[in-house]
């Protein structure tokens, strides 16, 4: 029986863990079914605990760019774990991958490591707003900058602008300092600033929105938003957890040519351990505590294991002059294809990508916000997932996640990929 051994350790893990599992979208909520348990997972393949195999397509909702069980990062985290795994003070190689990451990057000079992108982007608005002295942000609908209480935010009823808290437990004071505006949508950005002259400290965005499925930027959209930050003196934050390190060298930043002020990382930058951080210029970074008088703080932030698989991460990516091509052409590659085969099968569909992150949505409009992307079938793409996922292809278990492309795909891994979309859409 397919997923006999998974569907034994949910039921055993319900007993103990909320919904099962550590982090909501791993249940298969939204898709249905029991969510597979996985064994271990090498270089482009996931293998489940009834060792059925999977080409995978999350690669840890984006962090194995080089493949699962990369070997200079294992390498490099055993070392490390021999001398001691945490020890309170600083360490050389939090230097290390400092320097390294601020020489990749555009525009930032100095950065602090924390725990996980929640942690950054928290961090980050908590950085601004003492940086500017104003307290409201603007965030964009279906971006998202992790769980913490500012960013849990819906749109508010009508036309009002002030945001409601979408989970209990956040607070509406919390809730009125978000406000919202809409991806791809300056007018509604405009809008906010005109009505809140001199109080927004900062604009958060993903300058690639993945977690409405993939919605690159339109034109100049991140131009202007650089263009209101600065003539109305509010920094301009780009989440870039998902995109940095992903998209260039330098991030969305570079793809882009538009600096931000603060820039927030995680997923990538931790080579699969739990790790995220924020930069920006020597000026806003100096804020901080100890230098300045914004606090911040983390017991096993900076931790040598993390930093350890970071750093040799981190090399690997600045070292391969030609990676972001390879992703480039293989992520290409597999769009022409499913583009072919959908057509061939005569499915609506949008497919939307930037380098290698990629989403189909099913859907005849073009999606460049949260509403275009809720438009998009959720009952076919369900199908679509069980389907995948039973012949051996592992996407994302949602229809508003991203597919995150590995550099250990091979072209027989996405023929195959191919191969099986063309048979679950005949
Ligand atoms: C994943 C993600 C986060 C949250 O990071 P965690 O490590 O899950 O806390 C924040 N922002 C973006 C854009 C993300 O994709």
């Amino acid at each position: 029986m397919l997923y006999k051994r998974s569907s034994e350790l949910f039921v055993e893990a319900l007993k103990y863990i909320p919904g099962g599992v550590n982090s909501p979208v791993r249940a298969f909520k939204s898709v249905g079914g029991t969510p597979i348990f996985i064994k271990k997972a090498n270089g482009a393949y996931l293998f489940d605990e009834d060792d059925k195999r999977y080409i995978d397509y999350i690669n840890s909702w984006g962090p194995m760019i080089l493949g699962h069980a990369y070997q200079p990062v294992i390498d490099a985290v055993i070392e490390k774990t021999k001398l001691g795994t945490s020890f309170g003070t600083p360490t050389e190689i939090e230097t290390k991958i400092a320097k390294l990451a601020v020489s990749m990057v555009p525009n930032i000079d100095k950065i602090r490591f924390v725990n996980s992108g929640t942690e950054a982007c928290m961090s980050a608005v908590r950085l601004a707003r003492g940086f500017t002295k104003r307290e409201k942000i603007i965030k964009f609908r279906g971006c998202y900058h992790g769980h913490s209480d500012s960013f849990l935010i819906a749109a508010g009823s009508g036309l009002s602008t002030f945001g409601v808290p979408s989970s209990p437990g956040v607070t509406k004071g919390t809730a009125q300092d978000t406000l919202l505006a809409n991806f791809n949508d300056l007018n509604s950005v405009k809008e906010l600033f005109q009505a809140n002259k001199n109080e927004i400290a900062a604009i958060i965005i993903e300058p690639v929105a993945g977690n409405m499925g993939c919605v690159p930027p339109v034109n100049n959209f991140l131009q202007e938003l650089r263009s209101i930050c600065d003539e109305n003196g509010t920094l301009l934050i780009f989440d870039e957890v998902m995109t940095g390190f992903r998209l260039a060298k330098g991030g969305a930043q570079e793809l882009f040519n538009v600096n931000a002020d603060i820039v927030c990382f995680g997923k990538v930058i931790g080579g699969g351990l739990p790790v995220g951080a924020f930069a920006a210029r020597t000026e806003i970074m100096d804020y901080l505590a100890p230098v300045g008088p914004v606090y911040q703080a983390g017991t096993l932030s900076g931790n040598p294991l993390a930093m350890a698989a970071g750093l040799a991460m981190l090399q690997a990516i600045n070292n391969d002059a030609e990676l972001f091509n390879r992703l480039e052409a293989k992520t290409a590659y597999l769009e022409e294809g499913i583009r072919k085969v959908l057509n061939a099968n005569n499915k609506t569909f949008t497919v939307n990508r930037v380098g290698s992150m990629i989403s189909i949505f099913f859907c005849e409009n073009a999606v460049e916000n949260y509403e275009d992307a809720s438009k998009a079938d959720t009952p076919e793409f369900k199908k679509f997932f069980h389907d995948l996922l039973e012949r051996g292809i592992y996407i994302a278990p949602s229809s508003y996640e991203t597919w995150f492309i590995t550099d250990a795909l091979s072209y027989e891994d996405l023929d195959e990929t191919i191969k099986v979309i063309d048979e679950v859409t005949k």
